[in-house]
This record gives C-alpha cells, sequence and structure tokens, in this order.
C-alpha cells in the first residue's frame, strides 16, 4: 500500500486542513515535553508567531532512564491542547501504549506520533492503523529503510493511509553528535513510497546550534517538513534541554527555510 506504484504522483496527508506532502513546507514546533500550562501557554504563541502551523509536545515520554521525567501523561494531553486552541494549532504527540488510544481520541489529538523506539511495535502499529487520524512514524534507532516502510505497511494494512515518516537520525559509530541524519533517506523514501517524509533535525543533532544547517539540508533535499524541538527557555527544559531551539531562534529558522523553499 505505501509504495509509490500505487499513487505515481505522491499523496498528501491532510491535518486539519493542512496539507503535509503538498508544495507547502510544514514545520511542527514545541517543546520536547509538556510541562506546564504556562510553558504551553508561551511556547503556543512562539510557535504561532514564528509562523509555524502545527505543534509538538509530549505527554508521555519514552525515557531511556526509569527515573526521568516521564512525562504528565493525561494532564498533559490537556494543558497542550488549552494552549494549542488558542491558535487553532492541531497538535502532535507521541503515543506509547495501545491502552491510551481512546484518550487520544477523547482529547482530539490531531497527529498521533509513534517514536523511534515503537518503530516496530507491531501491535502498536496494528492499532494506530485501524483510527482515522495521520500518524507520524519516527525511524527506528537502527532501522533499515526497509524495516520502516514495512513498519508503515502495518499501519496502512489496518486502513489508516494517513501516515508521515520522519527522518530522526540513525545510531552509527559517530559519538561528537546525538545521532546521524540520514539525509540519503530521503530521495531513497521519495522514490519507494507516495507517502510525505519529514525530517527531525533535533533529535538527529542533539544540540540546538546544529539545528538550523540539519533543516535546510533536509528542505534541500526534498522533505515535506519538519519536527522541531522549540522551549521558551532551553535552559530549564526538562527534557533534551540542549538541542530545543529557543523562540527567536525558531523564527530567524523559518526567515532561512523560506529563502531556500519558497514556500514556508
Ligand atoms: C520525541 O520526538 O520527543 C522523541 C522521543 O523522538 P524519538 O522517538 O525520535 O527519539
Ligand atoms: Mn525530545
Amino acid at each position: 500500500i505505501v509504495s509509490r506504484d500505487s499513487h505515481p504522483a505522491g499523496s498528501v496527508v491532510k491535518v486539519r486542513g493542512l496539507a503535509i506532502g503538498g508544495p507547502q513546507i510544514q514545520v511542527i514546533a514545541g517543546p520536547c515535553s509538556v510541562e506546564t500550562q504556562e510553558q504551553m501557554d508561551v511556547a503556543a504563541d512562539a510557535v504561532a508567531a514564528a509562523g509555524c502551523r502545527m505543534m509538538r509536545g509530549g505527554a508521555f515520554k519514552p525515557r531511556t532512564s526509569p527515573y526521568a521525567f516521564q512525562g504528565l501523561g493525561v494532564t498533559g494531553l490537556e494543558y497542550f491542547q488549552a494552549a494549542a486552541r488558542r491558535h487553532k494549532l492541531p497538535v502532535v504527540t507521541e503515543l506509547m501504549d495501545i491502552r491510551m488510544l481512546d484518550t487520544f481520541m477523547e482529547y482530539d489529538v490531531d497527529v498521533i506520533q509513534i517514536g523511534a523506539r515503537n518503530m516496530q511495535n507491531f501491535d502498536l502499529l496494528k492499532e494506530v492503523g485501524r483510527v482515522n487520524k495521520p500518524i507520524i512514524l519516527k525511524r527506528g534507532l537502527s532501522a533499515t529503510i526497509s524495516e520502516w516502510l514495512m513498519a508503515a505497511e502495518y499501519i496502512a494494512a489496518g486502513g489508516n493511509h494517513n501516515i508521515i515518516f520522519c527522518e530522526r537520525g540513525i545510531r552509527t559509530f559517530e559519538t561528537a553528535y546525538r545521532n546521524v541524519l540520514d539525509i540519503t533517506a530521503i530521495p531513497v523514501l521519495k522514490r519507494e513510497t507516495h507517502l510525505p517524509v519529514i525530517v527531525d533535525p533535533s533529535h538527529a543533532g542533539g544540540k540546538a546550534w546544529m539545528v538550523p544547517a540539519l533543516a535546510q539540508a533536509a528542505i534541500a533535499a526534498g522533505a515535506d517538513g519538519l519536527l522541531v524541538e522549540m522551549h521558551p527557555n532551553p535552559c530549564d527544559a526538562w527534557c533534551d534541554a540542549d538541542q530545543a531551539l529557543n523562540p527567536d531562534e525558531l523564527k530567524q529558522l523559518m526567515v532561512t527555510l523560506g529563502a531556500i523553499a519558497g514556500a514556508v
């Protein structure tokens, strides 16, 4: 189903009227994690002020350490929706557990993110294949392109064809940055599948200063959009502080991308 052969012209995924995969680049920005109502309110203002049309924020966090902040859970979804609605920003948030899917539907999450660590959680993929919500499918930490395509096929096989691939860097021998952004994956996926492809430069580089270069490279290589971490006050972020842009840096990034893409 996800193969390019089934839609040679490419397909567009619609998120509350916004197209991902069309001529317009979509930049989804927001904090790694939902922390407080105030943090989300300020973040939503900054996302809208920068000209981004969708917002990210994690309420359920897949943390390496069980002792690290795990996300606010349902309270986080509440804060997120309250903040995003004021600017009519569609919300993008990660689902880690099948048991929370009904809650995600109740809270009217606009885009369900399947994180890198769950790319091959096949039961989770089957469940989100049964709902009528766009899915961002992140690439697994060490997943090959064909494993990633097959993971998408699990979702599509259930009837949900609204899938967006998200390259977020892969694990290699290099330790100077968090992951290696696989730019090559963009043209390869574009050839293999009709579905949109976005890039997360934040989890790829792991440092805020790397984000503009990686973001520009992604758009220049043909990505349909970006997933970028931005925090009102990065130094105070509860999660992924090093890689979060501040509101001014996000605004500047949007200006720079406009020069490349012409249509942000
Ligand atoms: C995230 O986007 O917050 C996240 C946890 O990303 P990844 O699954 O790519 O590590
Ligand atoms: Mn993060």
